[in-house]
């Protein structure tokens, strides 16, 4: 077994004195952070369809989409990369945007007063309890 932590210890882990290879620097930690964060949008994504065994896009997914964007976005600015700089310019918009609506949506529910479920806007009743909701006052 002493091969394998060879394998892993010193041929991937610290590569050349590099850890995984790579010369790290602040810039490379933000670019890494951005990629992690993004990529791992998916595995939330997954997940959140895997569970309730429906296409679904968490809010979690559009947060690690924003953030995730944002840094590399900054990563390539310091690179001066026209094509990272190009493909992480514009995706905070929408990122942004379906934030602002769920939380918009999710504000205008009303919270049922008979078992405390949150009612779809605009609900005369309550899908959980079938109590009477109230009309928000605005
Ligand atoms: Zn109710």
């Amino acid at each position: 077994m002493d091969w394998l932590h060879h394998l892993i210890w010193h041929d991937i882990v610290w590569h050349n004195d590099k850890l995984f290879g790579i010369q790290w620097s602040v810039w490379k930690v933000i670019g890494w952070l951005g990629n992690v964060t993004f990529s791992s949008r998916f595995i939330v994504q997954w997940y959140a369809t895997e569970k309730s065994k429906r296409v679904v896009i968490p809010v979690m997914f559009w947060w690690l989409s924003l953030i995730g964007s944002l840094l590399l976005l900054i990563y390539a600015l310091r690179k001066v990369d026209s094509v990272f700089i190009y493909a992480y310019l514009f995706p905070w918009i929408p990122y942004t945007r379906n934030l602002i609506i769920h939380y918009r949506h999710k504000k205008a529910h009303t919270d049922c007063s008979g078992c405390g479920n949150s009612c779809p806007p605009q609900s005369n009743f309550c899908p959980n309890c079938g109590a009477r909701l109230m009309p928000t006052t605005s």
